[in-house]
């Protein structure tokens, strides 16, 4: 038979997920560490925003780029925070959406993309598909912003850095100090950075500095699906300095033979969204943060997270990381394997976004396997 699957396809390795979530759907009742989403529903008010546009008809395709008064509260929020005069801005399904459709606008087949590890995985799998040359640039053991690694890993070919603070999976977030330094490095050698800011309000001890801030060719990516736990409303946004625009255009361009558009009705609460106030999600989570975090750490290796929900744990005894998350889920308690999200299978993932219930009995199970 002819082969029907691309190259490309095949190029994607899903295993080492759809390991976990095999032995998951064997669990019942499981303490489930992995989910990537919050615990919260959507605000109600937000919930009414969509209700109401749906009622009002608004289900028709939105311009391309987005709905106009979404766009224009998007390019506020983000001129004032950035001191950008008329910044590009493109509404996207999801942060997916943007990452894909930056990929696309900027990636020539044989481009290297600097990617700190570990890394949010779908970095790799669209880099790989487009051709591209992923590099990794190792942040163990703190997960902080490895800037001299990253620049002496800048070659001819390099065409774009990733950013992710807070990070996914480490919780890390990146200092104002390390922030500024990589914008030196990126400036000297005129390289495109594209910072994934998707969780930028779950930032727990101060500030999350952005890179926007001090690099003008910096594509930001921010996003409606954690902060206000619409993940399934797929609703992202791309913003940019204007000396981007061309980079916005290219990628609304592809958007228009893709996704066409963002779903319009989740648009008009999306406007509502970028004024509503989740800092009480905030501390709740920090709450949480603090209360896996005191709970491991005398008996695991890991960093205090900053932001984000994640928290990048070391296996115990130098043992591999997949070993003992088998032994983890076989006890009940569902983790991700680092290996997942970096070249190295030394640390496991654990999303503390469940109930204090939940994660009291995972950090005792989890101690207790250790
Ligand atoms: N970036 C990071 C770092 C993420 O963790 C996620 C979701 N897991 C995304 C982007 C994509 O989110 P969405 O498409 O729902 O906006």
């Amino acid at each position: 038979m002819k082969e029907i699957i691309s190259n490309r396809a095949r190029l994607i390795d899903a295993s080492g997920i759809r390991k976990v979530f095999a032995l998951g759907a064997l669990m019942k009742d499981p303490v489930n560490f992995s989910i990537g989403q919050p615990d919260f529903d959507v605000p109600e008010a937000l919930k009414e925003e969509a209700i109401r546009a749906i009622r009002a008809g608004q289900n028709k395709y939105s311009q391309t780029a987005g709905d106009e008064t979404l766009k224009q509260k998007i390019a506020a929020q983000v001129g004032a925070e950035f001191g950008w005069a008329n910044p590009a801005v493109l509404v996207s399904s999801g942060v997916s959406g943007g990452l894909l459709l930056a990929f696309m606008a900027t990636i020539n087949p044989g481009d290297e993309v600097i990617i700190p590890d570990p890394y949010f995985v779908m970095y790799k799998h669209l880099v790989n598909l487009l051709g591209g040359r992923c590099v990794f640039v190792d942040s163990y053991p703190d997960f902080g912003l490895p800037v001299e690694k990253i620049a002496g890993a800048v070659t001819d070919k390099t065409k774009m850095i990733v950013l992710n603070s807070p990070c996914n999976p480490s919780g890390a977030v990146y200092s104002q100090q390390q922030i500024k330094a990589l914008a030196q490095v990126a400036a000297e050698r005129d390289i495109l950075v594209l910072t994934d800011e998707i969780y930028e309000k779950f930032c727990y001890d101060g500030p999350c500095p952005s890179i926007a801030g001090y690099y003008e060719k910096s594509l930001l990516l921010r996003g409606f699906s954690k902060p206000y736990a619409m993940t399934g409303w797929r609703l992202g946004y791309v913003a940019a300095h204007e000396s981007l625009k061309e980079v916005i255009e290219q990628m609304t361009k592809i958007q228009q033979y893709t996704f066409v558009c963002a779903p319009t009705p989740f648009q008009m609460a999306a406007i509502a969204a970028m004024d509503y106030d989740v800092s009480d999600y905030v501390d709740e989570y920090r709450r949480k943060r603090d209360l896996l975090y005191d709970g491991l750490k005398g008996t695991f290796e890991l960093v205090r997270p900053g932001g984000a929900f994640y928290a990048f744990v070391k296996a115990p005894g130098g043992r591999r990381a997949t070993e003992f998350v088998e032994k983890a889920i076989k006890n009940n308690v569902l983790v991700i394997p680092g290996n997942v999200f970096s070249e190295k299978d030394t640390h496991f993932r654990i999303s503390y976004a469940t109930s204090d219930e939940k994660i009291r009995r995972g950090v005792e199970i989890l101690c207790s396997l250790a």
